[in-house]
């Protein structure tokens, strides 16, 4: 089986779109005040309200049928708070699946060995980080935006890439 990491924010729940946009309706511009306006979120109502991207839920049931991949979620977290509400979340609608919490200033590919396992993300700066160390990259986008690592644009099309 191969193990096969997933990016929480941005590939399984819209949180970027929701959150940018309470940023912007509350005006924050400093990193101090963006900092902050995370750390002090909560996800247990932000993720009630965020709606699912791509019927990630459906697509990862999807992953795990087929046997082929040891499925983890591989999320940077802000707070305490965030990574219950994600816990809760996944346990919830997968029970099958592992959540690896990563706090903000620690590099994904430092929670977990990256060598010959596959990150989808939509960041690439976690992509770049996991590829160098000998990890397989697989951007998660929503346009078809031209990118140096694979891409995708719903989960279950990693199912035949492997
Ligand atoms: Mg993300």
């Amino acid at each position: 089986m191969k193990k096969l990491y997933i990016d929480f924010d941005g590939v399984i729940l819209d949180t970027i779109r929701v959150t940018y946009d309470m940023i912007a309706n509350l005006k924050l511009g400093t990193d101090e005040e963006i900092r902050d306006f995370y750390y002090n979120l909560d996800w247990n109502h932000i993720i009630k309200q965020t709606p699912e991207l791509k019927e990630s839920i459906s697509c990862i049931k999807k992953i795990m049928a087929t046997n082929k991949f040891e499925v983890n979620v591989l999320t940077h977290i802000h707070s305490y708070n965030e990574g219950v509400g994600k816990i809760e979340y996944i346990n919830n609608k997968l029970k099958d699946v592992g959540v690896i919490l990563v706090p903000k200033e620690i590099n994904k590919c430092d929670i977990v060995n990256p060598k010959n396992a596959i990150l989808v993300d939509d960041y690439l700066g976690n992509l770049d980080l996991w590829s160098n160390k000998g990890g397989i990259a697989i951007k998660f986008s929503d346009s078809n935006k031209k990118c140096k690592y694979p891409s995708i644009t719903k989960l279950d099309q990693i199912i035949d890439m492997f």
